[in-house]
């Protein structure tokens, strides 16, 4: 059963080794990263999947089924840090299961999770030992429908599945706010993040099915994707979104939202 969903950024500078005194700027991420915590830690979930914006394959959504995985920041100069998972392997089959005849979806065996996963799992498994997962990665070359699609074809078996669930989704809005952002500015870099925030806060699913190409484009963003998935699976459910914070500190768009599962 599905007990909790959330959107979360995925920034390494969250990552105290990592971020060092930059992590004083992400002070209300963090804040709320906790309250998404403390939630799940009341829904006790026993597997977290995690849907991470960064593609691994082109042309299809793929599934980690690596038995036992690791996080580590390494790439970013922590080498403290490491943590350790078991994937839900039965969960990923069921999930391949209910897709591959209409969607393209590969299994992948890797042994260190991305920070687009590794983030978010360093946060909300803190107090949750024995929590499984699973990590599900959008396809480059698909398009919006088709993960919204993705979403709808795994539902049932969610809903149905013997263990409580949590659904994170996560990605960052635009990489282009600010002159110093990372992918340079964009003067619609703000818009662009303002009206994710309010089609989520409307849970007006038909705008962000149908969202401009060429804004998300621009504004160089990964959240788009996570976030149409999500919807594929609780669209139907009836569910309250609460935005818990939005920042932009580093010309990079971070918003977290709970998705309370009513
Ligand atoms: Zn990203």
């Amino acid at each position: 059963m599905i007990v909790h969903a959330c959107f979360v950024p995925h920034p390494p500078l969250l990552i105290p080794e990592v971020g060092k005194d930059n992590i004083n700027h992400l002070k209300e991420t963090r804040e709320a990263y906790q309250k998404v915590e403390a939630e799940l830690y009341a829904r006790k979930p026993e597997v977290l999947l995690v849907i991470s914006s960064h593609s691994l394959n082109q042309h299809a959504f793929s599934i980690n089924q690596q038995p036992k995985v690791n996080v580590n920041f390494k790439r970013f100069g922590d080498l403290v840090t490491n943590l350790e998972f078991k994937n839900d392997i039965a969960l990923g089959y069921k999930i391949k299961e209910s897709t591959e005849v209409e969607m393209p979806i590969i299994l992948t065996a890797e042994q260190i999770i991305d920070y687009g996963a590794g983030v978010p799992l360093f946060y909300l498994a803190n107090h949750l030992p024995d929590c499984q997962i699973c990590v599900v990665h959008p396809a480059k070359e698909l398009d919006y429908a088709d993960h919204v699609k993705f979403g709808e074809l795994i539902k049932e078996q969610l809903v149905s599945y013997n263990k409580r669930i949590a659904i994170v989704a996560a990605g960052d809005l635009s990489h282009r706010l600010h002159q110093d952002s990372p992918a340079g500015y964009s003067p619609r870099a703000q818009e662009f993040d303002q009206k994710v925030i309010k089609l989520l806060a409307d849970k007006d699913f038909e705008a962000l099915i149908k969202f401009d190409k060429f804004l998300a484009e621009e504004a160089k963003e990964c959240a788009i994707k996570p976030l149409l998935v999500l919807m594929g699976i609780i669209k139907e459910i009836n569910f309250v979104p609460e935005k818990l914070s939005y920042q932009a500190p580093f010309g990079i768009g971070y918003l977290v939202e709970n998705f309370q599962i009513k």
